[in-house]
């Protein structure tokens, strides 16, 4: 690990949380534990995911209202184009902005028969998440984050491509862009390179995925497009029938990956949390992001 103690005094970071919404009860209550024990350490926003092919629809909106309702927490709701007709999709982020939800995470989306096959527009719907974005911007002053893929999303043939929808996204009003998660430091470092070369100048945000599991981790990974280095692999070898070690190691991959960001001058991180606080919570303390207590923020 690079030498991280200039750190020291620790700066100011933008955190930023990604939940799902759950489909047992008993989920439900680990999801609202998690927000509950990560909510202190004042996430700039927390977002919801939308179900592939819209399949949480209701599930996305109620967790996004009842944040919006219930907690000083700013929610992102997350949304596709997928099988749905514009209209409908409107009425969505209508009711969104009616419930004071002010953010939204544009994607285009997967086809309901899974990532990797074609993406087939709905007759009437947004064809793509450019489309989307202008549709969200023309019904409300919304903050619209975007993906980007600095390793190229499946579907691309180079990164010029990406940096090409990422600046489509952006003049139609995005105003964020989240990356899919990567491992190597070095590929985030030279797409940014890129990307301000070209003049774009919106935050792009890595996104962080601690391992919990390394084979659900590394077989997501071969789905979206980003590489699994040997050297992780190994980290995580032999160690299937040991979930002790196994989030031990992960800690540290996830916080050697956060600090070397950190160190590189980034100061906006947002984490894929699988629903779990403990191994982010631990990632943000060292990153001196603490729980402000209402003492202290007084
Ligand atoms: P887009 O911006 O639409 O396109 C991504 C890339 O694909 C572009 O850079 C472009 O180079 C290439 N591309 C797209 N279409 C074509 C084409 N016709 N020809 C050539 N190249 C093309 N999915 C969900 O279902 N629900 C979610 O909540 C969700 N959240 C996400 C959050 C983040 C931060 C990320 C990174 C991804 C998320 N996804 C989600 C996954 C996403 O929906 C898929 O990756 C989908 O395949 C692309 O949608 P997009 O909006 O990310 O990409």
């Amino acid at each position: 690990m690079s030498d991280n103690r200039s750190l020291w005094p620790p700066g100011h970071f933008d955190i930023s949380y990604e939940f799902f919404p759950p489909k047992t009860p008993e989920m439900e209550a680990q999801l609202w534990e998690s927000i509950a024990r990560l909510a202190p350490l004042k996430p700039k926003f927390v977002s919801v995911t939308y179900g592939a092919g819209g399949s949480t629809r209701e599930r996305t909106h109620n967790i996004v209202a009842r944040l919006a309702a219930e907690t000083d927490i700013l929610p992102a709701a997350h949304l596709t184009c997928v099988s749905a007709a514009r209209a409908e999709i409107d009425e969505i982020v209508r009711d969104y902005w009616n419930a004071g939800v002010r953010h939204i995470v544009a994607l285009r989306g997967d086809p309901p028969t899974g990532v990797g096959t074609r993406f087939e527009p709905h007759p009437e719907g947004y064809r793509s998440s450019t489309e989307l974005v202008r549709g969200i911007r023309a019904i409300g002053d919304f903050e619209i984050s975007v993906s980007t893929y600095p390793e190229g999303h499946p579907e691309s043939r180079t990164i010029d491509d990406d940096l090409d929808a990422l600046e489509a996204k952006i003049d139609a009003g995005a105003t964020r862009a989240i990356t899919q998660f990567f491992f190597e430091n070095d590929i985030y470092f030279r797409f940014l390179d890129k990307a301000r070369a070209r003049g774009i100048t919106i935050p792009i945000v890595p996104g962080i995925m601690p391992v919990q599991n390394f084979k659900q981790t590394a077989n997501f990974a071969r789905k979206a497009g980003a590489s699994v280095p040997d050297w992780l692999a190994h980290r995580f070898e032999g160690l299937d029938d040991d979930p002790v070690t196994r989030r031990l190691i992960a800690a540290a991959v996830a916080a050697e990956q956060v600090l070397g960001l950190a160190e590189n001058g980034v100061r906006e991180f947002h984490f894929y949390t699988n629903n779990r606080a403990d191994l982010v919570f631990a990632i943000c303390h060292l990153l001196g992001v603490r729980p402000v207590t209402e003492k202290a923020a007084a």
